[in-house]
């Protein structure tokens, strides 16, 4: 039996957790650091960093295949996937050897183990006793399935996704929100044969519906087959491969399927309920400050009910660090947290859809301008349609960026700077963009608002 003691205590080193560590030893607080597994969690190991990684070898795949179209003499002979397997582990194992020496050289204490809450200040780490005059919750989440649907064998999760040794000819994939199409463009630029299978009515439903639109006619034109407004019915498989039952009785046959249906909060049997933790669906309900029904305890990231990605657990790890060191931060609203979806083409928003800005404002009070990626030359140049729609309220702020083409997602930390510093068009038009960049499409659409388009009408 041992004890330590710390001023915070972070339960689960994942974006959220290690970014509240990180933030409270800048501030100033001992912190014991608990992780079971590798610190920076499912972004780092298993989430954001390796499925960017894949998609970086499928751009440079469609980059060899369509090598002609620029004059480049290339084919695309196939794809090496040990040769991707070795890159992608690169890039993970490198950021983590950095993060593991950030986190020793703020002199966090990392207390390797499963932990388990046993009071508000207390976790238990097999025989170690871990105290914090404050707690945070940062357990993450891992990959849902539906009721009765198991999985194991030809039936996948994003975690098995990632480590296939081989490139599937046929994939169906369920769930055509953000990990799904991720894959599904991976896989389509390696040459399998695609087809994604959702419920709601679009492919990326939480975007803008005319976003949506756009990426199905993309994924279509890239010819990634969808169901769109069916459910899944059940799922058999054998040897060879899959067969998938819809509810309207069409079937689709695959090497693999691939359940992309969301995640769930890993909050079960860690003892928070038992000490009081209100907990729904296994979501930690808090207020708005990251507080958790316990007074001192906080929890971040994932298991907060919310948009689930990791820029929002590193802001909310630092809001809590600081709100715990007495610096009363200023609230984070999920709206305002910008989305990158990272497919081919991408797509990126931040703030409110034109529809949700009309429900908000009223349509009449709300304008919004829809830029086309065809009058933007480096746009032009690189190959890629899209569009950029900016919606404001009228004689106010911007409060909706929804974007689409390729590489839109770097143009996202303008977009959400425009909306978070709840800025007028008119003000933020005269200030320049480079010429040639995509970023000039933001421009024009913000000259546009602000009545005086350049390269448009
Ligand atoms: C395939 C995929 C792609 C993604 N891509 C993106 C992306 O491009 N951009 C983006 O913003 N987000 C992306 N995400 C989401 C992002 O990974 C998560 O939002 C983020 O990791 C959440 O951080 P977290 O700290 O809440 O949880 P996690 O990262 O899940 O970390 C939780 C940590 O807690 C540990 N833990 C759990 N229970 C215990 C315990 N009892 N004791 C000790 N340790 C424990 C776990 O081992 C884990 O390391 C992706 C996710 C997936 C699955």
């Amino acid at each position: 039996m041992s004890e330590q003691n710390f001023d915070l205590v972070v339960l689960g080193a994942g974006s959220g957790g290690y970014a509240a560590a990180l933030r409270a030893s800048q501030l100033g607080l001992t912190v014991g650091l608990i992780e079971k597994g590798k610190v920076g969690g499912t972004c780092l190991h298993v989430g954001c960093i390796p499925t960017k990684a894949l998609l970086h070898a499928a751009e440079i795949a469609d980059g060899a295949r369509d090598a002609a179209k620029y004059g480049v003499n290339a084919t695309l002979n196939g794809i090496d996937i040990a040769g991707v397997t070795t890159y992608r582990q690169g890039i993970v194992s490198s950021k983590y050897k950095g993060l593991q020496g950030l986190i020793k050289a703020r002199g966090i204490t990392t207390i390797e183990g499963e932990g388990r809450l046993t009071s508000p200040t207390t976790v238990q780490v097999g025989d170690q006793t871990i105290t914090g005059k404050n707690v945070v919750l940062a357990t993450g989440s891992y990959s849902r399935s539906l009721p009765g649907l198991e999985i194991g064998g030809r039936v996948i999760t994003s975690e098995q996704a990632l480590e296939l040794d081989f490139v599937p000819k046929t994939v169906a994939v369920l769930g055509g929100g953000v990990i799904g199409v991720e894959f599904s463009s991976v896989w389509k630029s390696w040459g399998s044969d695609v087809t994604i299978i959702e419920a709601l009515p679009h492919l990326v439903p939480n975007e803008d519906e005319a976003i949506s639109k756009q990426f199905e006619r993309a994924f279509r034109k890239r010819g990634i087959k969808f169901s769109l407004g069916v459910r899944f019915q059940s799922v058999v498989q054998n040897d060879q491969g899959v067969v998938v039952t819809l509810e309207n009785g069409d079937t689709i046959e695959a090497e693999l399927l691939l359940v992309a249906v969301g995640r769930g909060p890993s909050t079960a049997n860690l003892g928070f309920e038992e000490v009081g933790v209100t907990v729904d669906r296994g979501f930690v309900i808090t207020n708005e400050r990251l507080e958790t029904s316990i007074p001192g305890l906080y929890a971040v990231g994932d298991i907060v009910p919310g948009l689930q990605l990791a820029h929002r657990g590193f802001q909310h790890g630092i809001f809590v660090a600081e709100e715990i060191a007495g610096l009363k931060p200023v609230i984070i609203e999920d709206v305002n947290i910008p989305k990158v979806t990272y497919s081919d083409p991408e797509v990126a928003s931040v703030g409110l859809s034109e529809a949700k800005a009309a429900d908000k404002y009223g349509a009449d009070s709300i304008s919004s301008y829809d830029y086309n990626l065809a009058g933007n030359g480096k746009s032009h140049i690189i190959g890629t349609a899209g569009s950029i729609k900016i919606v404001r309220v009228n004689d106010g702020p911007v409060v909706g960026v929804h974007m689409i083409g390729a590489r839109v997602g770097e143009l996202i930390g303008e977009a959400q700077l425009a909306v978070n510093w709840e800025a007028y068009p008119e003000d933020v038009a005269p200030l320049i963009h480079a010429h040639p960049t995509q970023n000039e499409a933001l421009g024009e659409a913000f000259l546009a608002l602000a009545g005086k388009p350049l390269h448009a009408m």
